[in-house]
């Protein structure tokens, strides 16, 4: 503590003798180079003079006791004695005059300085900072006031570009519209510039404002391009202008009309479809809904068709994705062609589009049959002369609706009708369709209703053989008992379960059902019956059926080779491979494999042969006309002789007459199904029917 204490304070005296000899050499400088106080004074004064700014003193009166050069000069005179004794009021007799004297009187009244202060510059531009502190003789009396001022016009130049560049940066940031901001660039530049020529070049159309010498600042793109050229009038060498400034300029522009086009781009892609550049949904929307609002003060039609490619699909997965959008964009064309600027033509989906008329609906079905005519003009895609063909829906403002989603509920739903009959044609909406729909919609809630409620009844249609006379089999054909519509058949509900999935669960009801009455005839001791039944494309697809038919079985303890399972050919030959598959794994099960309704699909020998199949069951179509129609007669024969070349039983549908069973037991078919022997018949009469038989035979 006390070593430190005496370090430290050997430090500090070391420091004051370091001071001391400084002020030695400084005082030893004076007694020799200055020797006289007059030398002194002189060599101070020379030294203020040297300095660019302004230093005085003045007497009580505000009147000057010194001024250096600058000021004398500044001031118009030549030698400071001419200044000496006057007050600036009396140099230059204005208000500016007065308020300096009147500060330097508050400096001199109070003792306070006054430092800093900016303020414009009497005569001429500019700004300086003024300092004013009370001059004291040796008693601290205060005797007059020293002056010191800086010309801070080079800064406050500095302060005023900046704050120029930084309001239109703000602007551009806020994102005002680019002409306002041009026009504000302009008037600011010029204002800056003290109402020199300014003026933007961009584009080509743009005439060069100024005439006689100026400067070009280039008004660059983000990406490395040039959107124009900033010019200003010449009003000094490139030392004297703010050139970096009016670069800066230049560039902040530049950054503005860069964010303009991003805004106008994203505006144009928020309402245009990119491939084909029409107007998407969000813009159809939104210029229908204002064509609707008029057209109905105005009493104006309006008809909208809604258009689909018939087979884009096809293009598309055959020829790649490319050549799909070469035609959807060769599409929008011959579409766009044939509609003028009163219309919209809108891509909204995929090859969906949507033409608007402002048409009624007789010149707009002309129209409309020009473009379908249009479309379907062969055409080139990557060397592939293709056609396509197109269907569309149309509804008219207001018969069929006066609002946007009523006319596009209504166009959509003629155009389901349009491919429903057939493709290529041009289909109008009418009431009965939206009858229709609504009708539907009340029938799929029902047929929900009735899977939750279980409103499903089995019939059984008995299969015979001929030879022996006996039934071997059931085909299980399900009934919807309606709860106030009676008893419904397939027919009409079947193709709507397909549509909304609902077969699934219907397709497993079935199954369960029909084990079960199996399994009790067994129980109950009639003779061995096979039963079968039915399954439609979407269950068969569905990846539950396989466990749906071992649970169905495992449930009612019924032996799969009692079970067979009808399914169609068209149903197969949607995707040959996977129903392969399926069918293997069915197969596996132990249960039988039958196609239903066979001759009416396209299946052919090679693929027939590699399906685990145990029948075929010939459509009834060809044998309503046994013994009329010598051709369905072949077709018969054919595929009974098929049938015994694969080593598969045959079956035939629809047997109404004895003509067609002796036909068929020529032909050498043997089991057959149709209302000559029975009908489909609820489970009890199954049962009567055979225990007659039975007793018949017994
Ligand atoms: P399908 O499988 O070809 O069934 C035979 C149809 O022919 C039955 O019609 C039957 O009543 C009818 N039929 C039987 N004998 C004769 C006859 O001598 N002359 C005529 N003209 N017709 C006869 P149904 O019961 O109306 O069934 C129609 C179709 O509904 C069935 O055709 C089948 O494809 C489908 N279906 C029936 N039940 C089911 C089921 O549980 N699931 C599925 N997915 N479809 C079923
Ligand atoms: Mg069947
Ligand atoms: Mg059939």
């Amino acid at each position: 503590m006390t070593q430190r204490s005496d370090r430290s304070s050997k430090s500090a005296r070391k420091g004051q003798e370091a001071d001391r000899r400084k002020r030695g050499d400084a005082l030893e400088l004076l007694r020799t180079q200055y020797r006289s106080l007059a030398e002194r004074y002189e060599r101070l004064e020379a030294m203020i003079n040297y300095i660019p700014d302004f230093i005085y003193a003045k007497d009580r009166d505000s009147r000057f006791l010194f001024a250096n050069r600058a000021i004398v000069l500044n001031n118009g005179f030549t030698h400071v004695d001419e200044m000496i004794g006057l007050t600036d009021a009396e140099i230059h007799p204005t208000a500016d005059a007065r308020k300096i004297e009147e500060v330097e009187r508050r400096v001199m009244e109070t003792g306070e300085a006054d430092l800093g202060v900016e303020e414009q510059r009497m005569k001429g531009e500019g700004w300086l900072t003024m300092s004013r502190v009370p001059l004291r003789d040796r008693d601290g009396r205060i005797t007059g006031v020293v002056g010191a001022s800086r010309d801070i016009s080079a800064r406050k130049r500095a302060e005023e570009l900046m704050s120029a560049q930084t309001r239109l940066l703000e602007d551009v940031a806020r994102g005002i519209d680019l002409d306002l901001l041009l026009k504000e660039a302009q008037a600011l530049l010029q204002r800056l510039l003290n109402g020199r020529q300014v003026g933007f070049i961009l584009s080509d159309e743009d005439s060069w404002p100024i005439a006689g010498g100026f400067w070009e600042f280039p008004i660059n793109s983000r990406d490395g391009g040039r959107h124009g050229t900033l010019v200003v009038a010449r009003a000094g060498d490139a030392k004297t202008e703010p050139m970096e400034f009016l670069a800066g300029i230049a560039q902040t522009i530049g950054i503005a009309i860069d964010r303009h086009r991003d805004i106008a781009r994203i505006a144009y892609l928020a309402e245009h479809d990119a491939l084909t550049g029409l107007p998407n949904r969000v813009q159809l929307d939104r210029k229908l809904g204002r064509l609707l609002e008029a057209a109905g003060r105005e009493r104006k039609s309006v008809t909208v068709a809604f258009a689909d490619l018939d087979n884009f699909k096809l293009v598309n997965d055959n020829l790649g994705h490319a050549a799909g959008d070469e035609l959807l964009t060769i599409v929008a064309q011959r579409i766009s062609a044939h509609v003028g600027n009163s219309g919209i033509v809108s891509r909204i989906g995929g090859d969906e589009f949507v033409v608007v008329l402002e048409e009624a609906a007789g010149p707009a079905y002309e129209r409309l049959t020009a473009i379908l005519a249009d479309i379907s003009k062969p055409l080139t895609i990557g060397g592939v002369e293709i056609r396509t063909t197109c269907s569309m829906g149309v509804a008219c403002a207001t018969a069929h609706g006066g609002t946007v989603s009523e006319l596009f509920v209504n166009a959509d739903m003629a155009l389901y009708r349009a491919k429903e009959s057939g493709r290529n044609a041009i289909q109008m909406f009418t009431q009965a369709m939206a009858e229709h729909a609504r009708n539907k919609l009340i029938r799929i809630e029902e047929l929900r209703r009735a899977v939750e409620r279980d409103e499903f009844v089995l019939h059984y249609q008995p299969q015979k053989d001929i030879p022996s006379g006996k039934v071997i089999g059931v085909e299980a054909l399900v009934r919807w008992q309606h709860p106030t519509e009676g008893l419904l058949p397939p027919g009409v509900f079947i193709s709507l379960a397909e549509e909304t999935g609902l077969i699934v669960p219907i397709g497993e009801i079935v199954l369960r059902k029909a084990c079960k009455q199996a399994r009790t005839w067994q129980e109950r001791g009639l003779p061995a019956l096979r039963i079968a039944v039915n399954v439609s494309a979407r269950q068969f697809l569905e990846g539950s059926l396989t466990h749906q038919v071992a649970s169905a079985l495992h449930s009612a303890s019924l032996d799969p080779e009692w079970l067979e399972l009808e399914l169609t050919e068209s149903l197969i030959m949607q995707d040959v491979e996977a129903a392969i598959e399926r069918m293997y794994e069915l197969k596996q099960l132990g249960v039988s494999l039958a196609i239903d309704d066979f001759g009416t699909g396209y299946s052919n020998l090679s693929t027939l042969r590699r399906f685990p199949l145990s029948r075929l069951k010939i459509d009834r179509s060809f044998i309503a006309d046994i013994p009329e129609k010598p051709g369905d007669m072949a077709i018969t024969s054919a595929i009974i002789s098929l049938g015994r070349m694969l080593a598969l039983e045959v079956v035939a549908e629809g047997v109404e007459t004895e003509g067609q069973v002796n036909f068929l037991e020529g032909a050498g078919c043997e089991l057959f199904q149709g209302y000559l022997f029975a009908g489909p018949l609820p489970a009890p009469e199954i049962e009567e029917l055979i225990a007659g038989m039975t007793a018949e035979a017994g």
